[in-house]
């Protein structure tokens, strides 16, 4: 199995980039994002009791997050391993990743890939998304730069546990879209070597 971790403030392209992975691979894409938003649509009560973090841009509690990564994962192993886009974003869920991997499927994570873009490309991607993405918390500049600062408080801090594992690789996430995924793709397919 390939277990891709793809890593990356709001806006350096993770979601784009993991669509083109899962054709690639075979792996799903899991995005705890697009989870959430589709609990909030559908007003699940799962949906109900996140609304409030998601609007402000804050993170949603470990407990509930890992949760429903949980659920998700079992409704049917893939075959080839999955690609997680978005999780994990604490030190907390990236240990129970692990944890989940290990119980539910006896792997492990292979690699986790971090684009890199600095903050106010991120801004202005994310505002330009607003227009047409539907999605509430890209249009208000105030809580975009929430989503940024909660990454570099609370998120950026897990690369010390991959990198622990010998498992942190960072690219630039600026540039031609199909340049970045040709470089995503040469460092999995290095961890998959080195997997073997
Ligand atoms: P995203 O689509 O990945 O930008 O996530 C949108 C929002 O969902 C975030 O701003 C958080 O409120 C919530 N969220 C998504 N993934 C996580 C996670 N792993 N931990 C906590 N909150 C999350």
């Amino acid at each position: 199995m390939l277990n891709i971790v793809l890593f990356g403030p709001p806006g350096s392209g993770k979601g784009t980039q993991a669509k083109f992975l899962e054709q690639k691979y075979q792996t799903p894409q899991i995005s705890t994002g697009d989870l959430f938003r589709y609990n909030l649509k559908n007003e699940t009560d799962l949906g109900k009791k996140v609304r409030a973090y998601m609007d402000k841009g804050s993170l949603v509690p470990d407990e509930i997050t890992t949760q429903m990564l949980s659920d998700e994962l079992d409704k049917g192993k893939s075959p080839n391993g999955y690609i997680f886009d978005g999780y994990p974003r604490t030190t907390s869920q990236a240990v129970a990743l692990d944890k989940i991997l290990a119980e539910k499927f006896n792997e492990e994570v292979t690699v986790t890939v971090a684009l890199v873009v600095d903050d106010e490309v991120l801004v202005q991607r994310l505002l330009e998304r607003g227009k047409t993405s539907g999605r509430s918390d890209d249009v208000n500049e105030e809580v975009i730069r929430h989503r940024i600062t909660e990454y570099y408080t609370k998120t950026a801090k897990v690369a010390k546990h991959y990198k622990a594992q010998g498992k942190w690789v960072e690219i630039n996430g600026v540039g031609d879209i199909d340049e970045i995924t040709e470089k995503l793709i040469a460092v999995i397919n290095e961890a998959m070597i080195k997997e073997d």
